[in-house]
């Protein structure tokens, strides 16, 4: 449990503060800490429900929020109000979701098309940031239950191909849970570190890890010297996992069933029962020959494992041919591959572990437990950045996050703080008004979400950008940071070449009291940032979509029926409204929606202007 320590300098008792370390999955996440015993990672059971919790959040009539197994049982039952796989929404636009947008059993707006998706459930207008908010605070309760003390700080996990927008709202869905994110980690990385590959910084390894979860399908190839991880490329398919393996049995009995066959479309409750023995079937499968049982003792499931096996080889066949291209594109052969990491729950079929040890023609790692191995390693690199790990050396690292500002007054984090330096890192933004041809740089320093809090290091104008319409010119923003912690910014427009360039000093003039001041106000203020920055983003959202649809009528207008602009009119105003009322984010989207619904059918009529490329990617005003 809980040590208590004493301050030697002070004489007053402090609580070892325990940081732990989180797998946030797609399908199930976990939370672990290290002992303090015997310092070994281990994923925390509270009250023994298991270490792992589903990652899914269900809405009950009331409103409440159930989080975990008990929020699976409402999948078939109440699939409008149980939200599944939010991690694949994370800091993606509805054009990102492509092809997979029926994928999804809840309601997806699709109004910005191109901002980030928002979901609705009853009255409410959730943003992925938010549901995934609630899997990690019903993770960090369970921690804080488990190991009766509060739980601020973690680290959490993340695919090793999650660009920057999905990673920030990773950082936001913690800060909204109330936790300080010290760390975004790859999950290979964790992985490898669970397996102790990587501690040693005199030691150099190239490994392959090979995740296969339940929707999702990744293969990592890392180099690992001077405790520095490197990704040398990744692979892999996000619509690909053990979910498949469980359809390729049901189509399987179905095939082979005719009472299955004939009811399968009509009974619910045949449906979903078919879904559990079917994971059952596989799961038993893993372990044993054969697989016995029935549905309600009329309708017999059976299944042999060579039969399954038969089933699941294209799938198995599919990642291998992924591996083969990873392999590629890090130019390496197999022999060259120092060791061969499984993780996931689904590599726990034979089969699998099989086709990946022959692939890479050595045994894979499967000793630790592949559902954990990630938030184990999670929480081995928690304790590293605790500094109880005085063996291991950590490079050295930004003290505060530097970012821009953005419209509304945002914070857009551009270099992560605790990121090691020298680094290199930007984004793209573009205009958000017609014809503007100058875009104002300014440059912060701190944690919290809204600038006016954090700290201006300078600012400088990209003029000459030649006049185009709104959201058409490509400013790409780059902070190229040395190791001596000064930074550079550049701002180059692509379409025109127009360039500028500064030089700023980050942490001149900040004393080690300051930096942690501005730690701790970002950890007070977390919630409130948050909500704050919801609100902007919905008025942002709210702003261009009424600058768009006035320009639209104006240039347009004719095209209508006098109804139409009337009605078109009436919605205008009743969205200024809300915004004129301050009213909260959900009234914003509510207007905003009504007025999408009302007028999207009039981009199509008049095709070459569309109303929806006003939105594309974040403005600088
Ligand atoms: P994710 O990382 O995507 O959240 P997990 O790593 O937790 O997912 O993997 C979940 C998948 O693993 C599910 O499809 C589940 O059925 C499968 N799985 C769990 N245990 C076994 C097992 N013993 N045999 C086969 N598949 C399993
Ligand atoms: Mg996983």
């Amino acid at each position: 449990m809980a040590k208590v320590a004493i301050n030697l300098s002070t004489g007053a008792l402090q609580q070892e503060e325990v940081i732990v370390g989180i797998d946030l999955g797609t399908t199930n996440s976990l939370v672990a800490y290290i002992h303090p015993e015997d310092k070994k990672p281990i994923a925390i059971n509270d009250q023994g429900r298991g270490t792992i919790v589903p990652s899914v959040v269900h809405f009950t009539q009331q409103g409440d929020t159930i989080v975990g197994t008990e929020a699976k049982d409402y999948l078939l039952s109440d699939p409008a109000n149980t939200i599944y796989s939010v991690k694949r929404l994370l800091g993606k636009s509805y054009r990102d979701l492509g092809e997979h947008k029926d994928y999804f059993g809840y309601k997806i707006i699709d109004d910005d098309s191109e901002g980030l998706v928002k979901i609705r459930v009853q009255d409410k207008f959730y943003s992925p940031i938010e549901l995934s908010a609630e899997i990690l605070k019903e993770l960090r309760e369970r921690a804080e239950h488990a190991l009766k003390t509060p739980v601020n700080r973690a680290v959490i996990t993340v695919p090793a191909y999650f660009n920057d927008s999905q990673r920030q709202a990773t950082r936001d869905a913690g800060k909204l849970a109330g936790l300080e994110v010290l760390r975004i980690v790859n999950e290979p990385t964790a992985a490898a570190l669970a397996y102790g590959i990587g501690i040693d910084p005199n030691e150099e390894k190239t490994v392959a890890v090979y995740d296969l979860g339940g929707g999702t399908f990744d293969i990592s190839i890392l180099s690992i010297h001077q405790g520095i991880f490197e990704v040398l490329s990744t692979n892999g398919d996000t619509y690909l996992g053990g979910d498949d393996f469980d359809r390729a049995i049901i189509n399987h009995w179905i095939q082979n069933n005719e009472l299955i066959a004939d009811t399968v479309n009509q009974d619910k409750h045949l449906s979903q029962e078919l879904r559990l023995k079917a994971e059952e079937a596989k799961r038993t499968l893993s372990v044993q020959e054969v697989y016995t049982s029935t549905i309600d003792g009329r309708i017999d499931c059976h299944l042999e494992r060579h039969t399954f096996e038969t089933l699941i080889a294209p799938i198995v066949a599919r990642t291998i041919e992924s591996c083969r291209q990873a392999m590629g594109d890090a130019k390496l052969e197999a022999a060259q591959i120092d060791a061969v990491i499984m993780v996931g729950g689904s590599t726990r079929v034979p089969m699998v572990y099989e086709a990946v040890s022959e692939f890479f023609g050595k045994p894979a790692n499967n000793n630790l437990n592949p559902d954990e191995v990630v938030a184990l390693g999670a929480a081995i690199q928690a304790d590293i950045l605790a500094g109880n790990r005085k063996d291991i050396l950590l490079l050295d690292v930004t003290p505060l996050t530097l970012g821009i500002e953005t419209m509304g007054g945002l914070m857009d984090s551009i270099i992560p703080r605790n990121s090691k330096i020298p680094t290199k890192a930007g984004r793209q933004y573009t205009t958000s008004v017609d014809g503007q041809v100058n875009m104002k740089i300014s440059v912060y320093q701190g944690e919290r979400d809204l600038v006016k809090e954090n700290r201006k290091l300078a600012e400088f104008d990209l003029k000459g950008i030649p006049s185009m319409p709104a959201g058409f010119p490509k400013v790409d923003v780059n902070f190229i940071l040395n190791a001596d912690g000064i930074l550079k910014v550049e701002a180059i427009e692509l379409r025109s070449g127009v360039k500028q360039e500064v030089e700023v000093k980050p942490q001149y003039g900040l004393t080690d009291e300051q930096v942690e001041q501005m730690l701790m106000d970002s950890i007070t203020h977390a919630k409130d940032d948050v909500s704050a920055r919801m609100v902007i983003e919905a008025r942002t959202t709210a702003e261009q979509m009424l600058y768009q649809v006035e320009r639209f009528l104006e240039k347009n207008g004719q095209h209508l029926t006098e109804e139409e602009r009337q009605l078109t009119r009436e919605n205008l105003q009743k969205l200024r409204d809300v915004l004129a009322a301050n009213g909260d984010k959900d009234a914003i989207f509510v207007a905003i929606d009504r007025l999408e619904e009302q007028t999207s059918p009039f981009a199509e009529r008049v095709m070459q202007i569309s109303i929806k490329q006003a939105m594309a990617g974040k403005k600088i005003e």
